[in-house]
């Protein structure tokens, strides 16, 4: 009998790889491993529909408890791998055991990133990644009055805009001169800042945190200008880091994540990665990159899923992504880092429009605002053209993860 094909982490790109693998055909042995105490879910609620309270329990699961039965996935939750033996293919769990395998996806996901700030272990600071994360914020967040954002990311501003639909005192402090900076146009950035303001929250640009103050609980942000912003609920939203220990451990070549290349193949021999944890050559961009997003997760552990079944698809995705601020929905389609012009289509002040960035005269990126038919086309138009101007084949179909 040969050996299962083991996965470790049972989140979007794990359970997309078990999926993948059941659809085309594999029927050996196959076991989803996952340390958190759910069944596989989505994050994208967790900061938005589902921290509302809007959206029950159910809905965030991927897949249903029957699923894992009818497709003969064994899905073992609560359940750490402590470590990877590439010579003798196998893994070995918390508890000791031992088991060898066929082929090994890692789909180890990120982490929050926390910053060692004094006063970062008060209770009222959270993080906000998992289902857990969410329980204990929205008691905190139910009697809290004044809530202080760490950073004016994605997350952060997600996190802001129900909190103020809450009615609560909303700060956000970031240290760089606007928020979502590192990935989107001043244009867009500003958008969501008037957006924001409009509904009381206030932003504290270009400003660093000194330390937090409290005894037990937290009931202050410092800021390094000598200013004092009150606090009872604290969310550091400070990004993600890559979860690469057990890959570096065993040996892996790890950069920025766990290298892969374009078919998700390790540098050890029957290990693949897939999801946020990895960092792939792109073609299309010309360079190495990692990405947190649902397509990526997806689109990539089919890739992987499909490599270990010897076939020979590479991956090099258009990425896409999206985050939902009060009506706003903000689509991205491509990489914009690099742009040296961008075109405003639509109406910015109606709040629909569309936002591309170009180099040259080869589009890199659109940036939508409440415009989903203009995020699909660019998706297509992108998935035509590599930045170099070169024509490619479409790219696979994608799925509609919002
Ligand atoms: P994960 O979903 O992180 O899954 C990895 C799993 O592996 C985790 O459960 C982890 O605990 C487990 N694991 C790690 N190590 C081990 C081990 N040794 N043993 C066992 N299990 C292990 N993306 C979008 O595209 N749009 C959005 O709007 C969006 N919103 C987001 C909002 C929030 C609050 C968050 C946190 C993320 C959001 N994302 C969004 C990002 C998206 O959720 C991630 O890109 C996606 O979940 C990545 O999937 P993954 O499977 O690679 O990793």
């Amino acid at each position: 009998m040969t050996d299962p094909i083991l996965i470790v982490g049972a989140g979007q790109a794990g359970l997309k790889a078990a999926e993948t693998l059941r659809q085309k055909g594999y029927d050996g042995d196959l076991v989803l491993f996952g340390d958190e105490a759910f069944l596989p879910y989505q994050r994208p609620p967790l900061s938005k529909a589902y921290l509302k309270g809007e959206m029950d329990e159910e809905r965030l699961f991927l897949r249903p408890d029957a699923y894992f039965e009818t497709a003969s996935v064994e899905l073992r939750t609560r359940t750490s791998v402590a470590a990877v033996d590439p010579a003798a293919r196998s893994i070995g769990l918390s508890d000791g055991t031992r088991l060898a395998y066929s082929a090994l996806l890692l789909a180890t996901g990120t982490r929050a990133r926390r910053i060692p700030l004094e006063g970062a272990g008060l209770d009222g600071v959270f993080s906000l990644r998992t289902m857990a994360d969410v329980a204990a914020i929205r008691d905190a967040l139910a009697v809290a009055e004044n809530v202080v954002i760490l950073g004016g990311g994605y997350i952060g501003m997600e996190f802001a805009a129900v909190a103020a639909g809450l009615a609560k005192s909303v700060t956000v402090i970031e240290a760089r001169r606007r928020v979502m900076e590192r990935s989107v146009a001043p244009e867009i950035s500003t958008y969501f800042q008037t957006l924001h303001r409009a509904h009381g929250v206030t932003l504290r640009l270009e400003q660093k945190v000194e330390r937090l103050t409290g005894e037990t609980s937290v009931t202050g942000v410092a800021l390094c200008d000598g200013t004092q912003v009150p606090a009872d609920l604290v969310l550091m939203a400070v990004g993600a880091v890559p979860v690469t220990e057990l890959a570096q451990s065993a040996g892996l070549a790890v950069g920025n994540g766990i290298t892969v290349d374009a078919h998700a193949r390790t540098s050890a021999p029957e290990i693949y990665a897939a999801g946020d944890c990895t960092e792939f050559p792109s073609a299309r961009y010309g360079r190495s990159i990692r990405l947190e997003s649902v397509q990526n997760a997806i689109d990539q552990a089919k890739v992987a899923a499909g490599s270990m079944l010897g076939e020979t698809q590479a991956y090099d995705p258009v990425p896409w992504f999206w985050s939902d601020q009060y009506d706003a929905k903000l689509q991205i389609a491509g990489l914009s880092s690099g742009y040296d012009r961008t075109e405003l289509e639509g109406d910015y002040d109606a709040g629909r429009f569309a936002l591309k960035y170009f180099l040259g005269d080869r589009l890199l990126a659109v940036d939508t605002v409440n415009a989903p038919r203009d995020h699909m086309l660019a998706r297509k138009a992108l998935a035509r053209t590599h930045p170099d101007g070169a024509q490619t084949p479409e790219n696979g179909d994608r799925e509609a993860a919002a």
